[in-house]
């Protein structure tokens, strides 16, 4: 299951998969305040990228909510890994704003470091507790809107875990591509 479209000169693909294998330059982690293993999508980076990276993790100093970090991929097949902390839903209207930093942070560290190509996981929308077709909305219009200023990304790839996440954020960037 996958889907791609053109967004300025940039490429942004939906895929349904695991992000610990993914070839692009970077992959996020829907990482915790004290950048530690846990469980869901950060347990599996960490899993697949060997203890090194908990190790390199440990000097980053944590991060906030919103925040994002970069560290070496260490055993993946990503060259970096870029950790960012997405907000505990809450349905206060800091969710969408940090949810949206999340995804802008995390890709102007990206542009920063000359990073070209980068995967996401659905972040806040597994422990967290971010319902998945409001996240998705925040998710795709970010990206979007970013890839349209920064030709200096090639690749956003959206890799969603399941086919029901998949089918959702289907749905809402066939929404954002006809506004
Ligand atoms: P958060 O704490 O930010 O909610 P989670 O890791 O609990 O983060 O979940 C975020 C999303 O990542 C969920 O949709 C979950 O299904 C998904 N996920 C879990 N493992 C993987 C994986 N290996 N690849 C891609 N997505 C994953």
């Amino acid at each position: 299951m996958s889907f791609k479209c053109k967004i300025g000169n940039s490429i942004l693909e939906l895929i349904a998969g695991d992000i610990t294998v993914q070839d692009t330059e970077a992959v996020v982690n829907a990482a915790n305040k004290a950048l530690s293993p846990g469980g869901g999508v950060s347990g599996a980076i960490h899993r697949a990228a060997g203890l090194e990276l908990w190790d390199e993790c440990r000097t980053l100093g944590g991060c906030r909510t919103g925040e994002a970090k970069l560290s070496r991929g260490h055993n993946l097949k990503a060259k970096y890994v870029i950790h960012t902390v997405g907000p505990v839903y809450s349905g206060s209207k800091s969710d969408p704003e940090d949810l949206r930093d999340c995804y802008k942070n995390s890709l102007l560290l990206a542009s920063r470091n000359k990073i070209k190509s980068v995967s996401f996981p659905s972040i806040s929308t597994g422990i967290f507790g971010y319902p998945v077709n409001e996240a998705s909305r925040v998710a795709l219009k970010t990206i979007t809107n970013f890839l349209e200023e920064h030709p200096e990304i090639d690749l956003v790839r959206m890799v969603l875990f399941t086919e029901g996440d998949y089918g959702i954020y289907k749905a809402s960037l066939d929404k954002i591509l006809k506004d």
